[in-house]
This record gives structure tokens, sequence and C-alpha cells, in this order.
């Protein structure tokens, strides 16, 4: 498709855009009395309109029924979790028993790595890549010692290439046959947050197989934003947050996946609470444990239903939508976006080096902007006429496109004020 740098076509493709409907289901911060341009979704997604609901459905059950409530709420709260099952199932290609709800992100990496990370003898190593976000690296970096390792033995960091901004697939296979009988675990980003770039979750997790070690990946930046098929692609265990792409509202609840074929496995150690004991026998306060089957196995407490209901609200979204409409939109918009971007660059004595891999296989819902020559005051002046950037040393701004409320006008009256803002600046 040809695109054309016009308000007219942008609005002729939202038009035909069989999504559109869904930009209305969001409450959208306001600036100067519009609507702003947002672009953070990655970071925290928009409030959709029909969570309030959801959380006003708890409110009331607890006001009138108390403790009645865990049995005869109108979604009754003692197996509450069990309505995510189905819906976050398809939308992480899993099976409804591989996938559960708990706790925040890091917590549940480092819950799963109880489990999966256990060295032994000359395997004790754990391969990640460089610069990946902080909290996987302070988590990495306290198991690894928890452990008696010393991080700079234990932890084996995928490079970039000198003069590159995305790391090589060739170079993350290669690491994993040059440790190879090392290796404990492989536990990657699925989606770099930074650069946005996508990893071949399929390919690494094999070669990590077949060099004998356990393959986690963080899907913080990946569910709801890529297509994933973690059961068929063999992933031993993964986790995500809620709270970016998938809409459910600050610091909410964690997904994690948990492969079938550890659901039996009663040698993996974990850490136990009666939330993960067999379900028919919960509530008989046995004193041995008996792990429910299934991801819910790996569960701790008794889940806070309160911040489980806006996830509810957005996994039922997604499902109503399908992670194939989503993508199908995501890919256009964000090629719109790019496009865009380079007209802008045209018109403006400026360079914009879009650090995002440019095959589409290779990036999702966010191109990731080295503007040369900018300053901050830029970021600024878009923040300030109402397009909802985010800024990273050095001059990197990111942009999420996110195809459930974002427009294609919003990419081109983005593209205006950004011309503006650097013939302002
Ligand atoms: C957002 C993000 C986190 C955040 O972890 P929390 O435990 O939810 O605070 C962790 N890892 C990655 C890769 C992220 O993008």
């Amino acid at each position: 498709m040809t695109f054309q740098n016009t308000k007219a076509f942008a609005q002729q493709l939202d038009a035909e855009d069989p999504l559109s409907k869904y930009r209305d289901e969001f409450h959208f911060p306001k600036v100067n009395g519009k609507k702003v341009i947002y672009f953070t979704g990655n970071s925290l997604g928009l409030q959709p309109k029909r969570t309030k609901a959801y959380v006003d459905e708890i409110m009331t059950d607890w006001a009138e029924l108390a403790v009645e409530g865990h049995f005869y709420a109108h979604k009754p709260w003692w197996d509450y979790q069990e309505r995510f099952a189905n819906p976050l199932s398809k939308i992480v290609g899993a099976k409804p028993s591989e996938v559960t709800v708990m706790n925040t992100l890091t917590v549940n990496l480092h819950l799963l790595m109880v489990s999966f990370y256990k060295p032994e003898g000359k395997r004790f190593k754990i391969l990640c890549e460089a610069k990946a976000f902080p909290s996987d690296q302070y988590m990495i970096q306290s198991q690894v010692k928890f452990h008696g390792y010393k991080p700079e033995d234990a932890i084996v960091e995928i490079q970039r290439r000198e003069g590159e901004h995305n790391i090589r697939l060739e170079d993350v296979l290669a690491k994993i046959k040059e440790v190879g009988d090392e290796l404990a675990l492989v536990l990657i980003g699925g989606v770099n947050y930074y650069t946005g770039q996508v990893f071949d979750i399929k390919t690494i997790t094999k070669a990590g197989h077949e060099a004998g070690a356990k393959v986690g990946w963080d899907l913080a930046h990946a569910a709801g934003n890529i297509k994933l098929e973690l059961h068929d692609w063999n992933v031993d265990f993964a986790a995500w947050c809620s709270y970016k792409y998938m809409n459910s509202g600050p610091g909410n609840a964690s997904g994690c996946f948990v492969h079938e074929k550890h659901h039996h496995n009663k040698e993996l150690p974990r850490f136990a609470g009666w939330w993960g004991h067999n379900k028919e026998r919960r509530f008989k306060m046995e004193p041995d444990f008996d792990p429910a089957n299934g991801a819910e196995g790996w569960q701790i407490s008794n889940l806070p239903v309160l911040s489980l209901a806006p996830y509810l609200a957005s996994v039922e979204m997604f499902d109503e939508i399908g992670m194939d409409a989503l993508i199908e939109k995501r890919d256009k918009i964000t090629a719109y976006l790019e496009f865009i971007l380079h007209e802008i660059d045209k018109e403006v004595d400026s360079t914009f080096e879009i650090i995002t891999p440019l095959a589409p296989s290779e990036r999702a819902s966010q191109l990731s902007v080295f503007l040369h020559g900018e300053g901050r005051k830029l970021f600024d002046y878009l923040m300030k006429n109402g397009v909802i950037t985010d800024w990273r040393e050095p001059n990197v701004i990111r942009l999420a496109p996110v195809p459930l409320y974002c427009s294609y006008e919003d990419m081109y009256e983005f593209g205006q004020v950004l011309k503006a803002g650097i013939l302002n600046s």
C-alpha cells in the first residue's frame, strides 16, 4: 500500500479500520481540551471504560455479602482466577492449565526461577541479553548470588555488535552453543523494552534445549502485543505484567505460564502456599502440600480480587477482538508511523534514526527513534502539545502506536506536531 502524509488519507484508513470502534472504549487524558496522542501504552495502557464496572461489582459484593462473597459473589472470589484461563491462554498460545495470574512480574520470575534455575556442577550459567530491563538484571544477579555464585562468573550477556542497535539471532545461537554444557538457563525479554526488538522465541528456545538448558521468557512487552505460541514453542516458563499492552492498571497483577510437561514433576522445587494446594482439598487445612494441577500449583496466596477485576475486563476485551486482528492493525499502523517519520525527516533539517529493526518480523507495536541533534526541549514541546511519548537517554523517544486505541489520524497529527517542534527548537 502507498501511504500519504495527509489528514484525509489518515482519516480514510481509520474509516476502513475494523478496530476503530474500540478507540471510544478507552479513557484518554486531555491536553488543551483535546484527547492526547498516546504513545506510551507500552509503559501504562489506557483505562478501558468497561473496567470500572468490574471493580464496582466486587466493591458491591463485598459491601453486601462480606465473607460470603467468596462463594456467592456475582463472580465468586475463591476461584476468580479461573476466569482467566481460557481467554489468557489464547492470548499467549497456551493450554488453559498452563496459565495463571498472581503476584507481580519480577516476583513471578523469581518464583519461577526457584523451580527452573537449578545450578548443578558445571551447569550453572544464565544467558540473558545485554542491557536487559534493570529489574531483570537485579533479579538475575540476586538469584545467582543466592545460589552462591558471583554474577561475573554465572551471568553471560549477549552483546550487540559494534555500531548496531539490535542483537542478531545468529549471535544468540552462537552464544548458546559456546556456553554449551555450562548453560543452566536462558532468560531473555521477548520484546526488548528499549529498542522494541522482537526475539525469535521459537528458535532460541529450541537452541537452549539442545544445549540442555531450561528456557524462560520475560514477556512484559510481548503479552498482548505479539503472536505467542508458548505451548508449541516448548517454552519452559514465562511471565508478563498486565499494565503495559494489557491495560489492567498501574502495577497490576502478572500472568504466568508453566509448560504442561512440568506440571506433574514433583521433583521441581517450588515455594508453596495454600492457594497452590490441590483445589478440592484447599480448605481441609491439611499439613502436607499437594500441588494443584497446572500453573495454578505455583500460586501462593489467595488472590487480590480487586486488582484482578481490571485485568479480567481487559482479557475479555482481547478475547473479543482476537490477537490476529490486533496484529494486522498493529503492523499497518506501525508502518504508517514509520512512513510519517520519514516524510517529516525529509521536510525538516534533522535526522531521525529508527533503531527498532525494520523487518516486520522483528518488531511489533513500538518504534524507538534516535533524534540526532534534538534535545529534551523537543520532548517537552511534544508533551505540552498533547503527544505523550517516553524519553530515554540519550535522545531516544519510544513510540507505541497501540492498535487497540491509537488512530491513523493520530499518526498524521503527531507528524505535524513533531515538525512544528523541530522548527521551533
Ligand atoms: C516493565 C518491565 C518489568 C517490570 O516489572 P514489575 O515487577 O512489574 O515492576 C520487568 N521486566 C521488563 C522486561 C519490563 O519491561
